[in-house]
C-alpha cells in the first residue's frame, strides 16, 4: 500500500498529511468540530436544546422567504429537521446488522422505508436486495446505491448502543458487526431518497435506488446483475455510491477519479503429495516443503515480474498441512489475495502463480496441484467525467478545504460491477471521526480504528448530515431539469 508523505491535491492545492497519525487530514483549515455526541452524549435537556435550536432555525428560514433561499440550504434545513429521524434509522440499523446472504430484516427494513417514501418497490431482488422506482417524468436516469450486510466481528466500542448480535457462521460463534459502516450507507441513501421522494417539483427523470445485499465477499452485485437489473429496470445513465472512511475527518469528502479500488482474487492451491513417516521422508513427497518453497516463490512475482510502477499485492493469507509431528501429509492446503489495478497485471499475476505452483510441484516430483482462482470483485474505476462533474458540486457546497483528492486503495468493493455492466459510476468517501477524535489520535501517535475493526466507531451525528447533503445534491445535480 503506498504511503507518499506529501500529497499535493491538485484540486485545491492544499497539501494533506499522509503520515503515521492522520493521513488525508488537512493540514489547514479543519472544520469547527460540532463536540460529542448530540443524541448519544448530552443530557436530555442539552437535546431539547439543539432540537429547539434547528426549530428555531427553520422558521428563520421560512422568515426569509423561499426567494434567495439556494437549494444547499433547503436540504440543509431538511436534514437538521429530520435529525431525529435520522439518527433513529442509523442506531436501528447498527444495533441489528446481518452477516451477507441473510439481510432478512434489513432488506424489509429499508423497503418500508422506501414504499413509505412513495417508491415503487420490488424485493427480494439477487437475494435479499430491494430496489425502488420513482419516475418523474422525461430525464436522465440515476441510481443511487448502498449495502445491507454486517461483518462476523463482536462490536467493541463500548458505545450503550453497541450490537450485541451474536449467530453462528460455519458452526462457529461470532458476534455481528456493522464494522463497515453500512448501516451509515443505508442511512445516507433512504434519507436522500426521501428528500427526493418528496421535493420532486426539483428534478425531472428516474430514480432507482438499490439496497444491496452481500457487499462483503463480493456476490451481492453480481446478484442483482445476473437477476436482471438493468433489464427489468430502467438501466441508469449514472450510478452514485458512498463508502465511509475512519481515514478523513467528519465533514470532508474524498474522491479518486479512474481506478480507485483494486481487482480482487481469492486463489486456493492445494500442493500435492505422498505422505509417510517422518523419520523416512525419502520414501514420501512432501507437501509442506513445497509450499514452503511456493510462498517465497511467490513473493518474487511482484518484485521481479511485474513493471515497478505498476500496483499489485501477492499474500498468502493461509497455510494449512499435516496433523502432527511425525507424519508427513498427502496435501497441503494455501489461500491468497491478490490484488492489481488492471486487466493486464490481473492476467500477469494469475498466471505467474500457477507456472510457480507447477514449478515447485514438479521440481519435488509432484502431482500438479489443484489451483482454484476465485474473482471476487473487478476494480471500481470512477468515471472521470462524472467524478469531476460531483466534485464541483461538492466544492460549491462544502468549500474547496472539505472536498479532497484521495489515493486510490488496494480494497474491493463491487459496485465496481455496475461500471462494469456499461453505467458511469462514482463512489465518494465520506470522512466519519470527529476533528476532535482525530486530534486526540494524532497525538497518541495512532490512527482511528480501521474498517473491519470491533472498534471501529462512527460520529454518525456529525456524518451523516454531511453525507446525506452530498447525496443529494449529486443528484439534484445529475438529475436537474432541462429549461
Ligand atoms: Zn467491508
Ligand atoms: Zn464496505
Amino acid at each position: 500500500m503506498r504511503n507518499t508523505p506529501i500529497m499535493h491535491c491538485s484540486a485545491s492545492s492544499i497539501e494533506y498529511k499522509t503520515d503515521a497519525a492522520s493521513r488525508w487530514k488537512p493540514v489547514a483549515p479543519p472544520l469547527s468540530p460540532h463536540g460529542p455526541s448530540r443524541f448519544t452524549s448530552l443530557p436530555d435537556a442539552a437535546r431539547g436544546l439543539w432540537r429547539r435550536g434547528c426549530g428555531l432555525l427553520l422558521v428563520a428560514c421560512l422568515i426569509l422567504g423561499t426567494a434567495g433561499r439556494t437549494r444547499a440550504e433547503d436540504v440543509s434545513t431538511w436534514i437538521e429537521n429530520q435529525m431525529d429521524s435520522i439518527a433513529g434509522l442509523y442506531l436501528h440499523l447498527h444495533r441489528h446488522p446481518e452477516l451477507s446472504l441473510h439481510e432478512k430484516e434489513t432488506s424489509a427494513r429499508i423497503a418500508k422505508e422506501l414504499r413509505d417514501a412513495g417508491f415503487e418497490v420490488t424485493t427480494p431482488f439477487g437475494g435479499y436486495g430491494v430496489v425502488g422506482l420513482i419516475r418523474n417524468g422525461d430525464g436522465p436516469k440515476l441510481m443511487l446505491r448502498c449495502d445491507l450486510d454486517g461483518l462476523p466481528v463482536k462490536e467493541e466500542t463500548g458505545m450503550e448502543y453497541a450490537s450485541t448480535v451474536t449467530t453462528s457462521l460455519n458452526g462457529v460463534p461470532t458476534g455481528v458487526m456493522h464494522a463497515c459502516g453500512h448501516d451509515i450507507h443505508m442511512t445516507t441513501v433512504v434519507n436522500t431518497a426521501r428528500y427526493l421522494a418528496s421535493h420532486q417539483d426539483l428534478w425531472r427523470g428516474t430514480l432507482m435506488v438499490i439496497g444491496q445485499p452481500a457487499e462483503e465477499g463480493g456476490r451481492g452485485a453480481k446478484a442483482m446483475l445476473e437477476d436482471g437489473l438493468f433489464e427489468k429496470f430502467p438501466k441508469p445513465d449514472y450510478a452514485l455510491a458512498m463508502h465511509v472512511t475512519p481515514e478523513i475527518s467528519c465533514g470532508v469528502l474524498g474522491y479518486c477519479p479512474g481506478p480507485a479500488m483494486a481487482n480482487v482474487d481469492s486463489i486456493d492451491i492445494t500442493m500435492k503429495g505422498r505422505g509417510g513417516h517422518g523419520s523416512a521422508p525419502h520414501t514420501t513427497i512432501d507437501p509442506i516443503m513445497q509450499a514452503a518453497e511456493l510462498v517465497v516463490s511467490l513473493q518474487t512475482i511482484v518484485s521481479r515480474e511485474i513493471d515497478p510502477s505498476s500496483t499489485a499485492v501477492v499474500t498468502v493469507g493461509s497455510i494449512h498441512g499435516g496433523a502432527q509431528h511425525n507424519v508427513i501429509g498427502n496435501e497441503c492446503h494455501l489461500q491468497l489475495t491478490v490484488r492489481s489495478y488492471t486487466d493486464e497485471v490481473r492476467d500477469q499475476l494469475l498466471a505467474a502463480i500457477q507456472r510457480k505452483a507447477k514449478a515447485v510441484a514438479q521440481g519435488a516430483r509432484a502431482p500438479e496441484p489443484d489451483i482454484q482462482i476465485r474473482q471476487n470483485t473487478p476494480v471500481l474505476i470512477n468515471n472521470e467525467e462524472l467524478t469531476a462533474r460531483v466534485a464541483e458540486v461538492f466544492r460549491g457546497t462544502f468549500g474547496e478545504a472539505r472536498v479532497v483528492r484521495i489515493p486510490p486503495r488496494m480494497g474491493g468493493e463491487d459496485f465496481s460491477r455496475y461500471g462494469r455492466a456499461g453505467v458511469p459510476i462514482f463512489m465518494f468517501r465520506l470522512g466519519v471521526v470527529s476533528q476532535h477524535r482525530m486530534d486526540r489520535y494524532a497525538a497518541a501517535g495512532q490512527q482511528p480504528p480501521s474498517l473491519h475493526s470491533s472498534q471501529f466507531r462512527p460520529d454518525f451525528e456529525e456524518a451523516l448530515p454531511v453525507g446525506i447533503e452530498a447525496m443529494t445534491i449529486a443528484a439534484l445535480d445529475l438529475l436537474k431539469p432541462q429549461k
